[in-house]
């Protein structure tokens, strides 16, 4: 989901529909899988939303999002108005297996990216420098490896060809002009993900279906993400948020995308109809645990659980529910990340929120809080969210299981954080410094020599993990 914003700003009413086991596909359900597979407006008349509703609102012809590109106009337009995945569907070789991947590639990147996955399990693995390795390809590779690493295929008798197409259009769904979310977030999370589930808790419990289950969670748990949050798609009466009421509308939408895709390629379709409505059913819940307007209500659940030592990882609920928890921490893992990765991570989600602060004073809509690129800084925002939101997942997970790896992300925090710490304080003294040197200079008309930028970097990423 949006993890980053909507701390800020949690909604006053939170209806937690969604209680396990109690999700059906109602007629609502139907109407968002359909609109998601077929995907532009002539079918949104058919269910009840008028096409003419999109071009008559003001701010439904905002393309929010390719304003991080710089394709011409109309075809902004059109990217708006249909999904990511039609639009590149003539471009990505769609149903057309075991085109895209390495062997197209420089051999000597090739043998690289077969290097660094053996080392997949590393928390202080590069999925940036995995992802030039892979030619932009790091979500399919590294999905498609770590299915494979854990025999999925075998064991759920998946055909290799629909796998690969599913990965090809999962990772084509992300939207790559997004500073933020794309495709290399969602390898990260899914990285991230498979280091939490090989952790002694996990992996001495988990099935093979919570396996899979977690990993494709991971892999499409933003997918289709528009780069802007749910109170933005409210104010400007974007059709999602309609659909969805007001309520987990990304995340909703995450899902839904995940479900259509995982249907049309028909990946499950040799599953009894059982089986694969209950993960897709799964598949919802997890993905919908990341909305992090519902935060407190995980973590109270989960300070509970560890207060009274009540969890039974034997149990099939518990297992679901501590898969939910570790999606939520691989989901806003980037604190707890070796500098040199939190940092890039730090400047790709702050770019995010001030592009759609432009966006929103550009249409004279009120700036949603983090987004205004005068009053924010990467600093700023990085301190706050680990005080608010990360510290207090992290510690409990620590608790949860009390490794060497919860420890190693316990200590990246406190170090990131310190960092961006003094390098707040650093900037405050640079600029209090010019402004001095500026008044005393001023008479001979001499401008401040400027003075070197907090671009100093703080060595402390090369920790062993
Ligand atoms: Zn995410």
């Amino acid at each position: 989901g949006c993890v980053y914003l909507s701390w800020l700003i949690v909604p006053a009413v939170i209806i937690s529909w969604l209680t396990r086991g109690a999700i059906s596909y109602d007629s609502s359900d139907q109407t968002a899988l359909y609109i998601r597979m077929l995907g532009d407006v002539r079918v949104r008349s058919q269910v009840g939303f008028e096409p003419e509703r999109r071009s008559s609102h003001p701010y439904l012809c905002i393309d929010f999002r390719t304003l991080h590109s710089n394709s011409e106009p109309e075809r902004r337009i059109q990217r708006l108005l249909s999904f990511q995945r039609y639009l590149h569907s003539s471009r990505l070789l769609r149903g057309i297996p075991q085109q895209i991947p390495l062997h197209i590639l420089d051999e000597d990147y090739t043998g690289q990216a077969r290097c660094m996955l053996e080392k997949v399990g590393h928390w202080n693995f590069d999925i940036f420098l995995f992802d030039k390795f892979t030619n932009g390809n790091s979500l399919i590779n590294l999905t498609f490896h770590l299915l494979n690493q854990y025999g999925m295929v075998e064991l759920f008798q998946l055909d290799m060809v629909k796998l690969w197409r599913f990965l090809v259009m999962v990772q084509e769904d992300y939207h790559s002009d997004n500073p933020y979310h794309n495709a290399v977030h969602a390898a990260d999370v899914t990285q991230a993900m498979y280091c939490y589930m090989q952790e002694p808790m996990l992996a001495k419990s988990l099935t093979s279906f919570d396996i899979l289950l977690g990993l494709l969670a991971a892999a499409t748990h933003d997918l289709d993400h528009p780069g802007v949050n749910q109170p933005f798609l409210i104010k400007t009466d974007h059709y999602l948020a309609t659909l969805y009421r007001n309520t987990s509308v990304l995340e909703n939408h995450h899902w839904k995308s995940a479900v259509g895709l995982l249907r049309e390629t028909g990946l499950f379709s040799h599953w009894p109809a059982e089986d694969s409505l209950n993960m897709e059913r799964e598949l919802g819940s997890l993905i919908l645990a990341t909305d992090i307007s519902r935060q407190n209500d995980y973590l109270s659940r989960f300070r509970q659980h560890l207060d009274q030592e009540s969890l039974c990882l034997s149990n099939g609920s518990h297992r679901h529910f501590i898969l939910q928890m570790a999606l939520k921490c691989a989901d806003i893992c980037n604190p707890c990340r070796p500098w040199e990765l939190s940092k890039q991570w730090s400047e790709k989600v702050t770019e995010e929120f001030f592009q759609q602060g432009d966006v929103e004073k550009k249409h004279k809509l009120e700036v949603s809080p983090l987004c205004d690129r005068e009053i924010n800084s990467v600093g700023n925002i990085q301190i706050g969210f680990m005080t608010y939101v990360a510290e207090p997942l992290f510690a409990e997970w620590a608790r949860f299981s009390d490794t060497r790896l919860s420890q190693t992300m316990l200590g990246h925090m406190r170090l990131n954080k310190a960092s961006w710490g003094s390098l707040q304080q650093e900037q405050t003294l640079t600029s209090e410094e010019a402004e001095t040197s500026n008044a005393s200079t001023s008479r001979e008309g001499a401008a401040a020599a400027p003075r070197g930028t907090s671009s100093k970097e703080i060595p402390q990423g090369s920790r062993e993990s």
